[in-house]
């Protein structure tokens, strides 16, 4: 008979895909009483957060910022460039390529779906024969998500500019990078993306609440055609504010303005690069251990086979034994490690879906908390009794090292 004590106690890691850990710093510059709203310090600020943020996108051109969740910021994007009839293409490369398909369609796009699975990435082929198939440029935007969280493809996004412009199709090119941004390389002039949206709950470290979304002259002029334009989502008086309350539509998310403040200033003091670095090598880390744990028969697998399509912000795992929930269960009430849950991999009848489960590594995540999540799942297999590969975590170690 196993002998468990709970060795929960201690600091907890949170290790789902959003919201995701909190730095400590931007809990402290939260901490404080209501600020003046109308003038003074907080508008200051916020003059200061808008070229920053638009250095983590790599835009040079026009950010706005909602009091929303990633839900509100598809629908923000949608509501500057899209009329009802309108025809969206949505290249599905998990559940929330679909979600966001799922708000277009409610705003009275027409929705066209290219599914490419849920362990795949966008096959840029296809989506070049069904954008020469619209000769007549009916299709306004593409709405691609950069990193699936469900699936944990990572796309490529330069391929899928390319391919606009090998078809010479005008439509938006319009990405979500709200698991990706502050964690995978994205370059959103670079690449020619039009519009991108983004949360505040992942990559950038502040609790859920704000929404970002990016756009350059083409979507701007796209936003001028419109017959109307939803008067909260408006992305133009937040982009150009004369009064400080038109950056929000209202009130300002006070206290995320100074969690937002305090995180900016721990990206751009590591440097985006090194950001980017660091996600890459803790991904690297985790995938190493995962590749060792499913030899010699064990039932672990990543859902992304290919490298080069995995994201370096979430993991998406499954135990073909099915024991995904029980190893969570195990490890949250045993090592104060929460997992997340596998989202969208199978019908909610399906037995099958408590194989599947995520890892969150975004935003403030060292070397320690990763090998920490890494033992910790070394550990829960074993508690278990699921069978895996030896040599996990001195192979995450190998990583990490550098040799
Ligand atoms: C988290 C997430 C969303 C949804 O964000 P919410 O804040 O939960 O509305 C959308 N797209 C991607 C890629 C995400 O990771």
């Amino acid at each position: 008979m196993a002998d468990s004590l709970s060795v929960a106690q201690g600091r907890e890691y949170l290790a789902i895909p959003g919201p995701s850990v909190v730095p400590d710093k931007v809990l402290q510059a939260m901490h404080r009483p209501s600020p003046n709203i109308y003038e003074g310090e907080l508008s200051d600020m916020t003059d200061g957060i808008i070229p920053d943020l638009r250095r983590v996108a790599r835009t040079r051109h026009h950010a706005a910022i909602y009091i929303c969740n990633g839900h509100g910021a598809w629908e923000a994007a949608l509501a500057n460039v899209i009329a009802p009839g309108d025809k969206v293409l949505v290249p599905a490369t998990g559940r929330f390529g679909h979600g966001w398909g799922e708000v277009a369609s409610a705003l009275g796009a027409q929705v066209e779906i290219l599914e490419f699975g849920k362990s795949s990435p966008m096959d840029m082929d296809r989506i070049a024969s069904t954008l020469r198939e619209d000769a007549g440029h009916e299709i306004k935007a593409i709405l691609a998500v950069h990193v699936d969280t469900s699936s944990s493809v990572r796309n490529d996004i330069a391929a899928l500019r390319a391919v606009l412009d090998d078809v010479g199709h005008p439509a938006l090119l319009m990405t979500d990078c709200i698991a990706s941004l502050g964690c995978d390389r994205f370059e959103m002039d670079d690449w020619g993306v039009d519009v991108m949206v983004t949360g505040s709950q992942k990559g950038l470290m502040v609790p859920p609440g704000l929404g970002f979304v990016f756009f350059n002259d083409k979507a701007a002029a796209r936003r001028s055609e419109l017959p109307v334009v939803s008067r909260y989502w408006d992305w133009e008086p937040r982009a150009n504010p004369e009064e400080f309350y038109q950056y929000f539509g209202g009130t300002a998310p006070t206290h995320h303005l100074y969690g937002l403040r305090a995180a900016l200033d721990m990206i751009h003091g590591e440097g985006i690069d090194h950001v980017w670095a660091r996600h890459a090598r803790l991904a690297g880390a985790i995938w190493a251990a995962c590749e060792v744990w499913g030899q010699d028969n064990g039932p672990l697998r990543m859902n992304i086979s290919d490298p080069a399509h995995r994201s370096h912000a979430v993991t998406a795992l499954r135990l073909e034994t099915g024991q995904g929930t029980a190893l969570r269960q195990w490890l949250e009430a045993n090592m104060g490690l929460t997992l997340g849950i596998g989202l969208g991999m199978a019908a909610p009848d399906d037995p099958a879906r408590h194989g599947f489960f995520r890892l969150g590594h975004m935003g403030h995540v060292n070397g320690q908390m990763i090998l920490g999540l890494l033992g910790g799942l070394e550990t829960g297999m074993r508690a278990l009794g699921i069978s895996h590969g030896r040599g996990g975590l001195e192979a995450a170690a190998s990583v990490i090292a550098g040799r």
